[in-house]
């Protein structure tokens, strides 16, 4: 029986406090309880608009007072963020978390269908937006009978909504009194109380709503922290917020770690390469965080040319997660970046982040095909997949399963998911295949869940299929993940008809346009194969693994 335990000292992480305690209030913990801090940021890298943790702890407790008096927002009633990065994003989530409510993160790019489902999942209360996404918000809201007066925006304005901003202002006029922050009842610890919903598929269906404690959190900085390198000029810890808030990376790389550094979270409004190499190299950002198609881009894209001997100069690191990278590309960035290190961060939403990471000992290239080595207070076991009783030594392939602090509690209001996902002794099955050596590095080689992850983010077949199915000359489907050299994946759909229809490019075309009306872009079908069956076993459970290698055969 083989189990392996992380090779790093052990840390302590507290149980009796929550995250707003642990980055505001708490004497060990908190930048802001330091004798004369010189205090970190959310800032935005392009209007240079900035608000200092003092700041956002002021901010933050007005708007949370004002969610509990005037919205009535309850301990355990979930406030969703649906918005792109903005330092107005994390203001919202602290302000929630005062209050004792669960986050929820919602991508800004979902569809009506998609949000109206989101806020169905996560139980939604309130709903905060920007005017961009407001007509999305408006139409989901009322699906699920959401009062307008419950959708807020957190920056801009439009007629008849309420700007947090204006909310924080009305607060002073008024001189109001803060409410106390919400505390830990007691018999209960951090590791009970759910302070963040964000959704995954995880092994199978549809989106669920990962519910992760306040203890959860904190670990996982703590976990990061143990292997961070500061700036090399003694300066400041900064870090480019490139990837979206609502993903997992972002809620804890973005929102909490810079508060637990006392670091600067530079947030991109809105993604463009040019934009993110003009701020790597003014805000002199040592080490990114990226997810693979943004390294193939470093790689491929002519713009990169144009700021290369300050990237060089600037850039010590390059960080990659939330999706398998090719060992050819990181190739081809190690020759366009001599002097530069790597490293992988390995996990997923169910583990707040990372399982997995290369500490500093092994930033090098070499290394850069494993996923790291387990995150302090982590234990591993991987499993036939065969036979789930079965515990495979070192080097034999299995599904990875971890255990730790960073590991979630369950999926909102969903046990038999939640039984599956999470087993009785605590480990989360990950649904992803690989093996780890006797040094203790992860090697992912696959993946056994139904996930298809486009650019780093989910797409769950399961979503794709009912949408398919929806059409009444569909007899059945299934959806899987084909490679693709940029995003990673893209899901293509086989379909079979009901008897008497045919094939047609037109039919094809019906069926793709279906998926984009209901469906944000990354989910888009890029080919549907119409088949005269498909694979199931005896008890009608679709064989994805079956239809996968009938198509790498074509
Ligand atoms: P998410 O919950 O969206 O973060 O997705 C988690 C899944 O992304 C994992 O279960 C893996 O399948 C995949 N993943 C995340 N990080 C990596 C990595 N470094 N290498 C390979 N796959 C990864």
């Amino acid at each position: 029986m083989v189990l392996w335990k992380s090779p790093h000292p052990d840390l302590a992480i507290p149980t009796d406090i929550t995250t707003w305690e642990w980055a505001f209030e708490s004497a060990v913990f908190s930048p802001l309880q330091q004798p004369s801090p010189d205090l970190g940021s959310y800032c935005n890298a392009v209007t240079r608009e900035r608000l200092d943790f003092a700041q956002v702890k002021e901010k933050a407790t007005k708007l949370s007072t004002i969610l509990v008096r005037n919205y009535g927002l309850k301990s355990q009633e979930t406030v969703t963020l649906f918005s792109t990065n903005t330092i107005w994003y994390p203001v919202a989530m602290w302000a929630t978390v005062r209050a004792g409510g669960r986050v929820n993160g919602a991508s800004p790019s979902y569809t009506v269908e998609e949000m109206k489902q989101a806020l169905k999942t996560a139980e939604a209360k309130l709903l905060m937006t920007l005017p961009s996404s407001l007509e999305v918000a408006i139409a989901a809201g009322k699906s699920v009978g959401m009062p307008k007066s419950h959708v807020l925006l957190l920056e801009g304005s439009a007629p008849g909504f309420t700007n947090i901003q204006e909310l924080i202002a009305q607060y002073e006029i008024q001189g109001l009194k803060p409410e106390l922050p919400w505390f830990i009842p007691p018999g209960k610890t951090n590791k009970d109380i759910c302070g963040y919903l964000n959704f995954s598929s995880g092994t199978t269906g549809l989106p669920k709503a990962v519910m992760l404690s306040h203890h959860n959190v904190i670990a996982q900085c703590q976990q990061l922290q143990q292997l961070q390198v500061l700036p090399s000029d003694g300066s400041r810890y900064r870090i480019l917020a490139v990837m979206p808030l609502f993903h997992i990376t972002g809620l804890v790389r973005f929102c909490h770690y810079p508060v637990f550094l006392n670091g600067d979270s530079i947030m991109l409004p809105k993604f463009t390469m040019d934009q993110m190499l003009k701020s790597i190299i003014e805000y002199r950002i040592e080490e990114l965080i990226l997810v693979p198609p943004i390294i193939v881009r470093m790689v491929r894209d002519p713009v990169v040319d144009k700021y290369l001997p300050d990237l060089r100069r600037v850039v010590k690191r390059w960080s990659s997660g939330s999706a398998p990278s090719s060992p050819e590309i990181i190739e081809q960035l190690h020759a366009k970046f001599r002097d530069t290190g790597f490293r992988q961060g390995y996990g997923a939403t169910e583990s707040t982040a990372c399982i997995s990471s290369h500490p500093p000992s092994h930033f090098d290239y070499q290394y850069a095909k494993s996923a790291g080595i387990l995150v302090a207070n982590t234990f591993a076991k991987v499993i036939s997949l065969e036979d789930p009783t079965i515990l495979l030594g070192p080097g034999e392939t299995g599904e990875i399963c971890a255990k730790g602090p960073q590991i979630a509690m369950g999926y909102l209001g969903n046990e038999a998911a939640t039984k599956e996902s999470f087993d009785d002794e605590g480990y989360l099955h990950t649904g992803d295949v690989g093996h780890i050596t006797t040094e203790g590095l992860i090697y992912i080689e696959d993946r056994i869940k139904e996930m298809i992850k486009v650019k780093g983010l989910q797409v769950p077949p399961a979503e794709l299929e009912d949408s398919l199915l929806s059409h009444p000359d569909v007899e059945e489907c299934a959806v899987l993940g084909i490679p693709d050299s940029y995003t990673g994946e893209r899901p293509k759909a086989f379909v079979v008809l009901k008897q008497g229809v045919w094939p047609s490019v037109e039919m094809g075309r019906r069926l793709l346009d279906i998926v984009m009306k209901r469906k944000v872009r990354y989910k888009w079908l890029v080919e549907i194969e119409f088949t005269d069956s498909i694979p199931r076993n005896g008890a009608g459970k679709l064989l994805r693994r079956v239809l996968k290698g009938m198509d790498q055969d074509k």
